[in-house]
């Protein structure tokens, strides 16, 4: 299911194996949320050739429904998107508390944004919608402490998690689907590795990194990884949630990350920040007014192609959707050539190189 091929120093080169085909580890997932990706098609995530994008099965169980996603045949079919999908499931964090009536061991109760009804979800509830939607690889229900918590309030977000965590792994029928434990511990040393090392004894097809990304200082979020995957077994796939920044990614892959996903690539292009092999610009300054040159000559995107600096500055200036489209095609196209920039690093061992290369690019 999973191999590491090349090791180099602490970065892995793999393989994941699913039921859509294999994703050439590491890679980094555009993200499609509601099963469309924000200002991009599922023909625009094909052409971006992605080894796989993410989807959020609590977001779809509330809307379209999971029954709806099953008639269609299964998320694949309903989006068309025929490559590997992972579905994260613990999005009731994007819930506002107006939303949000509780939770206890037994599950999460809330009113559902899009309807107002009544819900009450539980791990084995989770699990069914997971199934339904029939992505390759889903997550299990966790609680997801909000930034800030205190020690006590992560003491007890975890004890549930490990419990929703048990609980899912009995309800998961669905043995072609691979199922993911989500490791929490806030930014807690001993925390983490107690909750790490529960879920290594539960024996999951691989493990994600969760409840980092939020705030935290940028070392704080490394030191955590570094705990996680000094436990983590070296033949299962590590997935850390919500890391999606070039200089980030690099250190993550450093430390034996595979998997990675965020809005960042998509949220920064839409805010006009552009990523590009000379580092990050900002299109929608005065300088590039007249500037009729590509926005990356390394670029082979469409955008890159046809369109120039003045003209993405000009729809940026006009807040026009299809500038969103484009800037946002072109900073998920970026992500993708630079994670098989990595991958390539690693076969060659030459990975340390082009971290530092990166970092320097990229540093704030
Ligand atoms: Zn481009």
């Amino acid at each position: 299911m999973f191999e590491v091929i090349k090791q180099d120093n602490g970065a892995r080169q793999g393989k994941l194996r699913t039921e859509h085909g294999i994703a050439s580890t590491p890679f980094f997932m555009p993200v499609a949320t509601r099963a469309v990706g924000r200002y991009m098609t599922s023909d625009d995530l094909k052409l971006m050739r992605p080894e796989a994008i993410i989807a959020n099965a609590f977001v779809l169980y509330l809307n379209p429904g999971t029954e709806l996603i099953r008639k269609a045949g299964g998320i694949h079919k309903f989006m068309n998107f025929d490559k590997v999908i992972f579905n994260d499931c613990g999005g009731f964090q994007m819930l506002k508390e107006s939303f949000l009536e509780g939770t206890t061991n037994k599950g999460i109760k809330f009113r559902s944004p899009f309807d107002g009804a009544p819900h009450l979800l539980t791990p084995e509830k989770a699990m069914q919608a997971e199934m339904d939607i029939k992505a390759d690889v889903v997550m299990a229900l966790d609680d997801v402490p909000p930034f800030g918590s205190t020690k006590e309030q992560i003491v007890d977000s975890i004890k549930r998690t490990h419990d929703w965590h048990k609980r899912s792994k009995g309800a998961h029928t669905d043995k072609k689907q691979l199922l993911f434990g989500i490791c929490q511990g806030g930014t807690y040393p001993e925390l983490r590795k107690e909750s790490t090392e529960y879920m290594v004894s539960l024996d999951f097809d691989g493990y994600s990194i969760g409840g980092l990304c939020l705030g935290e200082p940028k070392q704080k979020m490394l030191e955590m990884v570094g705990i996680a995957t000094s436990i983590l077994p070296r033949d299962k796939p590590r997935y850390l949630m919500g890391v999606g920044s070039p200089e980030d990614i690099v250190e993550a892959v450093a430390h034996g990350v595979d998997v990675f996903d965020s809005i960042y690539p998509t949220q920064n292009a839409r805010h006009d920040t552009m990523f590009t092999s000379k580092g990050k610009i900002k299109i929608d300054t005065a300088k590039y007014k007249e500037d009729f040159t590509t926005l990356d000559d390394n670029c082979d995107c469409f955008v890159c192609r046809d369109y120039t600096k003045a003209y993405l500055r000009y729809l940026a200036k006009i807040d026009d959707p299809m500038g969103k489209r484009l800037k946002s095609y072109h900073n998920s196209y970026f992500m993708q050539r630079f994670m098989e920039n990595i991958r390539m690093h690693i076969k060659e061992g030459t990975f340390d190189g082009y971290r530092k290369e990166i970092r320097e690019l990229y540093k704030r």
